[in-house]
Order: C-alpha cells, then sequence, then structure tokens
C-alpha cells in the first residue's frame, strides 16, 4: 500500500487514503447529531443542549449529574455542566422520514434535516429548534451568537409564537458550532460564573460589614460607660459594669477580631485557588474533547 518503506505509493493510494480522512471526519460530525454525546444511543426526546450547543438525551445528562463515573469519558466531554440549570431542553421536530440512516430530527420551518450539512440553532426562551438560514430568512433581525443585533425588540418564535427578544445576545443557542464559537460560549459560561459567585462574596461581605458595625456600636456604648465611670469616680475600668456584662463584652471583642482574622484569610485563600484556576482546565478541556473527536 506504500509510505512503510517497502514500495512508492502511487498517487491513486494518497487519494485514496486523503478520501478515507475525510469520510471519517464527516462521519464523526454527522454522528453528534444523531447520538446522545454521553451515552452514545440516538437522539430521542426529551433531548437538551448544554451550554456549548453539545446534544444529549436528558436521562443521561441527569444519570452523569448523579454519578460523574457513570460514563467513562463524561468528565472529558462536559465537566463544564454543574445542574440542570446549565441545560436547555430543545424542542426538536421529529423526523418524519423515519430509519437508523436518517438524522432524528428536522427544522420546523425548512425540514431539513439536522445532521450536520447546514447550521442549526435553537431558541433559548422556548428551546424550538431550526436550521440557521430558514429562521433568519423570517427573523432578519435575530441577533447572531454572542453578539447584538438592531431592529425591534420582540418578535414571536415561528414555530411555538411565544414571545421573545430576537436582538439579545443570548436569544439563540448554536448547535454543535466551530470550536472558536464553542470556545467562546465557554468563556462566556464561566464569566457568568465568575460574576455570579462575586455578586453573592460581595452580598455575604456586607452583611459582615453589618455585623461588625454592630460590634463597633457595642463596644463604642462599652467605652462611653467606662470613660464617664472613669472621670465619676477613682474606680478601675468598667467597675460601673455588672462582671457579667463585662465578660461578655470581652467575648465579643475576641469573637470581632477573630472574625476579622478569619474572613482575611478566607480572602487570601480565594485569591490562591484563583491563581491556579480554570484557564488551564479549559486549555485541558478542549485538548481533550476536540482529540476524542479527531480519533475516533
Ligand atoms: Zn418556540
Amino acid at each position: 500500500m506504500g509510505a512503510d518503506g517497502g514500495s512508492i505509493p502511487g498517487r491513486r493510494d494518497l487519494v485514496k487514503t486523503r478520501g478515507k480522512a475525510a469520510t471519517t471526519g464527516k462521519a464523526v460530525a454527522r454522528e453528534r447529531f444523531f447520538y446522545c454525546a454521553l451515552s452514545k444511543k440516538r437522539l430521542a426526546k426529551p433531548v437538551v443542549a448544554d451550554p456549548l450547543g453539545k446534544l444529549y438525551n436528558k436521562d443521561a445528562v441527569i444519570e452523569y449529574l448523579l454519578d460523574k463515573n457513570a460514563y467513562g469519558d463524561g468528565e472529558q466531554i462536559c465537566p463544564y455542566i454543574s445542574g440542570v440549570k446549565d441545560l436547555l431542553t430543545l424542542n426538536a421536530q421529529p423526523n418524519p422520514d423515519e430509519g437508523e440512516s436518517k438524522a432524528p430530527f428536522v427544522c420546523w420551518l425548512s425540514l431539513k434535516e439536522m445532521n450536520g450539512a447546514v447550521p442549526f440553532i435553537a431558541l433559548r426562551h422556548c428551546g424550538c429548534v431550526f436550521a440557521d438560514g430558514a429562521l433568519r430568512a423570517v427573523l432578519p433581525n435575530l441577533a447572531k451568537t454572542g453578539e447584538t443585533a438592531e431592529g425591534p425588540a420582540e418578535a414571536a418564535c415561528p414555530n411555538c409564537t411565544k414571545a421573545f427578544d430576537p436582538t439579545s445576545a443570548a436569544a439563540v443557542l448554536p448547535i454543535y458550532p466551530a470550536e472558536e464559537v464553542q470556545e467562546e460560549l465557554l468563556a462566556d459560561l464561566l464569566a457568568a460564573r465568575a460574576a455570579a459567585k462575586a455578586n453573592k462574596k460581595r452580598k455575604s461581605g456586607k452583611d459582615k460589614e453589618k455585623k461588625e458595625d454592630k460590634g463597633d456600636r457595642v463596644t463604642k456604648v462599652a467605652k462611653l460607660k467606662n470613660d464617664r465611670s472613669a472621670s465619676g469616680s477613682p474606680a478601675p475600668a468598667n467597675s460601673s459594669l455588672a462582671p457579667s456584662v463585662r465578660a461578655q463584652l470581652a467575648e465579643q471583642e475576641k469573637r470581632r477580631l477573630a472574625a476579622q482574622a478569619g474572613m482575611s484569610d478566607a480572602v487570601k485563600a480565594m485569591f490562591h485557588k484563583g491563581d491556579t484556576g480554570k484557564k488551564g482546565d479549559v486549555a485541558d478541556f478542549f485538548g481533550r474533547t476536540y482529540n476524542r473527536y479527531a480519533t475516533s
């Protein structure tokens, strides 16, 4: 067959090999629209899309969420799925043309098969699935993934008639978009999560501040009482307060200082965690995901 050092490969051998590789790539791209990314079973309702536009049978993702080892390569396929809230349940039209070789779903408008030949998108607000071109033909001001669009901010889904804002950057979720788009979608997801976390931290920080304020006030009142007693009599500080109250105040002050120290430690730990963080994981995840498709 050549290329093994024993013979010189002819043009036909090379062309044959290249043809085979191209078909394999195409078959893999096609398979993604036929089979659940986790269970590798044929896609059947209820079907969900993850934040990167990958497709699953819902029961398989639930199983994965309950047991991360339910599918051997689960942690390499969708480590970024943290809960059901990350999933979009799709309203896809089953292919009236049944059969193993036929795509499970078709576009609501054009009836084109969702088999990877043309790009497909889902509307995030209702989950209806369309061929990108067919939907944009009836909704010309529909935003592209991650971009906003100009025009009226209200439209109806041409399938289920539910109203939504077509100009919003989050209006559509592309199904199995190109790698670069998947990377953008993952970056968006991680950024949104980080923002939500920071927001939560800020809120709990405010609560702590409030508590500290209260603590301060108690100490100030105590101090005021001390001053008064100091000026009014030669008795030692705090003597005007009952011993039990004094002990209570001392305990409170101790707790306040401990809380302060504890908080700064927690903040330090957070920054350390951030340093070793997500970026490497992301790169690693992408490497593995795409390797898997390239080699299977
Ligand atoms: Zn709809």
